[in-house]
């Protein structure tokens, strides 16, 4: 593994923007973290000039990616946050109600008027799922794949039966993260019965299509792929269906959002501005189409450092404590940045099982409280603000 000094060698190497100088001498590079094949650190710009000096980050990525025993470089561009760092925001919004869930009662003798959500409630269920729930961030890489995985887990080890989707078609990892592989078998006609990790029932294209497989989605494929795996597959009684989205704000998860009675969304953001104006596209996608947002979970928070046991906050941790609040989402918790974390999640050992007395599992499963909590308190509101309209035969 390199030493920090080498690390700061090579990114002496890169110019600062506009070419003047290089970003190490010009000070904007953070704390250097190496640990584990990983080196880790920010450069912080102007948040209006992000998107321009991409090219800057992917540099300093690449040039330390050279180095010897380096496997992995993530660089992230931090701004300063100062008063007009990134999009404004949007008042803050009380979520809309949850879909009412129907329950047994057949629906020619009971019909409940859902004024505050009328979207959301006329959309098809997915019978026997009593709540859809989406966990969604505005790129990729923060995390959204392990917090879906963790945060299905844990809602398991709070006494719920949880099944979860991977609708992250363009790169799907959750077979890897629960550890299953193998095709689903059809059970009758279409319906493919899910395979199962955990005591979770689970299913992704992953099953489908070697991992390899280079795969060119367009829009109405997407679509169909998402839907397919949402309605034709025998998913048996869930209290939850967690479904892990792909990153960004495109097709796929306007689809999700527009066409399914989703509960709610978990919008994950690592604490840096700069994923949070990523995040906030996101959350204010979900918004667009009157899905409730259960909250934001800041991953990668903060660093514990293996060596010398302190606490390091390279990426600016409590962004999204901060925009949570700005924005009147709840906030769900912090998870550090962590080699177990990462370690487990890779090797499809996941934390929340493995070691489910850990202060990780512990995290997980109080995100896991929070969300549900949310989901219940929506569902009530929803049925307040649903006069149920009993029709005597
Ligand atoms: P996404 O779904 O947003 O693309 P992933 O969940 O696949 O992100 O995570 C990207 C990488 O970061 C993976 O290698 C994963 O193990 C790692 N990772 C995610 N969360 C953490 C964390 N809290 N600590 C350490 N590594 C993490």
């Amino acid at each position: 593994m390199p030493t920090r000094e080498e690390v700061l060698a090579e990114l002496s190497k890169v110019k600062g923007p506009d070419l003047q100088g290089d970003i190490v001498s010009l000070g904007l590079v953070s704390d250097v973290f190496i640990s584990d094949g990983r080196v880790i650190f920010s450069i912080t710009v102007p948040a209006e000039r992000a998107q321009e000096l991409e090219p800057m980050r992917q540099a300093a990525e690449k040039v330390v990616g050279k180095l010897p025993g380096v496997e992995k470089v993530l660089a992230a561009l931090t701004s300063e946050r100062q008063g007009g760092a990134g999009a404004k925001a949007p008042p803050p919004v009380r979520p809309a109600p949850a879909a009412v869930d129907m329950g047994s009662v057949p629906p020619p003798m009971q019909r409940r008027a859902v004024p505050a959500a009328p979207e959301q409630s006329a959309k098809p269920g997915v019978p026997g799922v009593k709540a859809i729930i989406a966990v969604a961030s505005g790129k990729g890489g923060v995390g959204k794949s392990t917090t879906t995985c963790n945060l299905a887990l844990a809602l398991q080890a709070n006494g719920l039966k949880v099944g979860v989707l991977d609708a992250d078609i363009y790169g799907p990892s959750i077979p890897r993260l629960f550890r299953v592989s193998g095709r689903p078998e059809p059970v009758s006609g279409r319906i493919l019965k899910p395979l199962e990790g955990y005591g979770i029932k689970v299913m992704s294209m992953g099953f489908l299509v070697e991992e390899e497989t280079p795969m060119i989605w367009r829009g109405p494929m997407v679509i169909s792929a998402i839907t397919q795996m949402l309605r034709e597959v025998a998913w048996g009684e869930l209290d939850v269906l967690v479904v892990d989205m792909p990153p960004g704000t495109g097709d796929a998860q306007l689809t999700m959002a527009q066409n399914v009675p989703l509960a709610g969304a978990v919008i994950v953001s690592t604490p840096q501005d700069l994923a949070l104006i990523d995040a906030r596209k996101g959350l204010n996608m979900f918004r667009r189409v009157d899905v409730p947002l259960l909250g934001i979970v800041e991953n990668m928070s903060y660093f514990l450092c293996p060596d010398c046991g302190g606490r390091h906050d390279i990426f600016g941790h409590g962004g999204a404590r901060a925009e949570a609040e700005k924005l009147g989402v709840p906030f769900l918790g912090e998870v550090p940045l962590d080699m177990a974390i990462r370690v487990n999640s890779d090797a499809g050992t996941p934390v929340t099982v493995t070691d489910p007395d850990g202060a990780h599992a512990a995290i997980y499963r109080d995100i896991a409280t929070k969300v549900w909590a949310e989901v219940q308190r929506n569902r009530e509101d929803g049925q307040r603000a649903a006069p149920r309209i009993v029709i005597e035969s």
